[in-house]
């Protein structure tokens, strides 16, 4: 039997190794055991919680390397960015692991007379569809606040990743976890959708492509049951007039190289002034040449392969559609002369609204110029897109810089730094980014039941 679960390197095509996915009684089963885990569960202590999440982190970091190359080998990421990954999700755990008490403690409402309080409750079973560009990342700030919560979670992880995703739900038993509080599946994910309307799911999580979220959103909202989404983005970089250069140039193309390109929050349309424009893609173009495209495992690598050959392809047709729509190619635009799923650091100029380029997200290494007259002008470009997930300005003067992020239509703008991520601030989208929030205080409410007490 093939399947589409199977970890293929992409360094290299090579499959190395496949999963059969679970038949619709074994996935009934552990939604069934996931929900009998809830009954206990959710009566343990924040203490006796922490103290596996706090296991988990420590886990994570004691094998940080083997779980580092377990990424870059099914995914084909850095192997720096995929250790980095896993310290970051080691932190989430920690975080939600010290916090969950206090942010959930029972909230005391004012009122006229008597008392009021708001009790957290957990409301049962969360189904979680993650993607592979953050392998471990993903299925942390899904699962450490819902798991501190008192929630348990079915987690369906992309099908590229299925080692990861395996590695986590072991990782999760040895650090004490009871049985079938978090459990991971095989499902492709055209099938996902019929795990939605089982009664036992109490809400939906999902990060990935807008067709994924829309389909799983409605199957959610035709059984009344909560979704948060986390699709695409296409974060704008603003430069203002007043920036050093250099450093600007260096921050927006090492932020379009992150995981070569495949970042919901990677900068993906670079927006610079109009005097500003031949000196910047001059100095672009010297940073590309500085660029290392090779293999992940390598230290010395700054770009590494994308993470499926049909991921490659897609980036190689989007670049095609541009150059036909007489967008420029600076730099790039081919699929390189090695074995791979590697695409050539790509600079594309010349970019207007009647461009498939300028409205869809491109998910590889493809560096976007821009250029703008007056600050206006600016916002409306960055504005002039579906999605609003980040973004950043670049600019010395800082009451300015925040002045326009103001007027940025997304969830998240940073100044003087490309989005980023952190345990303690939040991340999410407005538009068709999605919506909800994952990761700091507000991350742990979206699946709890803010019930009213009131007393007389
Ligand atoms: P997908 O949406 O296809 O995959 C993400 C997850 O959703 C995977 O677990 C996948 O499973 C599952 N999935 C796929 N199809 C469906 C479906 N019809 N219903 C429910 N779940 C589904 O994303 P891709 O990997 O194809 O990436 C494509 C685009 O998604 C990117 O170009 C980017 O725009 C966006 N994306 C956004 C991310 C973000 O962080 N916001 C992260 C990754 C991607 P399976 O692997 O089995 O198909």
């Amino acid at each position: 039997q093939t399947s589409n679960i199977k970890t293929v390197n992409p360094y290299n095509n090579e499959l190395v190794k496949e999963f059969v996915p679970m038949t619709d009684i074994e996935l009934a089963a552990i939604i069934d055991k996931a929900d009998k885990a809830f009954a206990s569960w959710k009566n343990q202590s924040f203490e006796e919680r922490a103290k596996v999440m706090h296991k988990v982190a420590s886990l994570m970091r004691e094998r940080k390397e083997e779980l580092g190359k377990l990424a870059t080998l099914e995914m084909g990421k850095l192997i720096s960015e995929s250790i980095y990954e896993v310290e970051l999700s080691a932190d989430i755990f920690d975080y939600y692991a010290d916090k969950a008490a206090e942010l959930l403690a029972d909230k005391p409402l004012e009122v006229k007379n008597g008392e009021a309080f708001i009790s957290y409750e957990p409301i049962g079973t969360i189904l979680s569809i993650q993607p592979w560009n953050f392998p471990y990342y993903q299925i942390t700030r899904s699962a450490a606040s819902n798991l501190m919560a008192g929630n348990t979670m079915v987690l369906k992880h992309a099908s590229n990743v299925p080692q990861c995703a395996q590695l986590m739900e072991d990782l999760f038993i040895e650090a004490g976890l009871p049985d079938g509080v978090y459990n991971n599946i095989f499902i492709p994910g055209k099938e996902i959708k019929s795990l939605v309307s089982n009664p036992k799911i109490k809400a939906v999580s999902l990060t990935g492509s807008e067709l994924a979220g829309t389909s799983i959103a409605s199957a959610a909202g035709a059984k009344a049951k909560k979704v948060t989404l986390e699709l695409g983005g296409s974060d704008p970089f603003i430069v203002l007039d007043d920036v050093d250069i250099d450093l600007a140039v260096k921050t927006a193309v090492d932020g379009r190289m992150w995981n070569a390109g495949q970042v919901c929050v990677s900068p993906k349309r670079v927006i610079v002034p109009e005097k500003m424009k031949a000196a910047f893609l001059g100095k672009v173009k010297d940073v590309f040449a500085t660029l290392k495209v090779g293999d992940p495992m390598d230290k010395e690598t700054n770009v590494a392969p994308l993470s499926t050959e049909a991921a490659a392809n897609d980036v190689i047709a989007q670049i095609n559609k541009a150059a036909q729509q007489n967008a420029t190619i600076v730099l790039g635009g081919k699929r390189m002369d090695r074995k791979g799923a590697f695409v050539e650091p790509t600079i594309i100029t010349d970019i207007t609204s009647e461009m498939d380029a300028f409205h869809k997200e491109i998910f590889g290494p493809v560096f976007m110029l821009y250029s703008y007259k007056d600050i206006d002008e600016a916002i409306s470009i960055a504005n002039a897109t579906k999605f609003g997930l980040g973004g950043t300005v670049f600019g010395n003067n800082i009451k300015k810089a925040v002045e326009v992020a103001r007027k940025i239509d997304t969830g998240m703008v940073y100044i003087n730094h490309v989005t980023g991520i952190a345990p303690e601030l939040p991340f999410g989208g407005t538009k068709n980014s999605g919506f909800g929030r994952e990761q700091a205080p507000m991350g742990i409410y979206e699946f709890v039941n803010e019930k009213l007490i009131r007393t007389t």
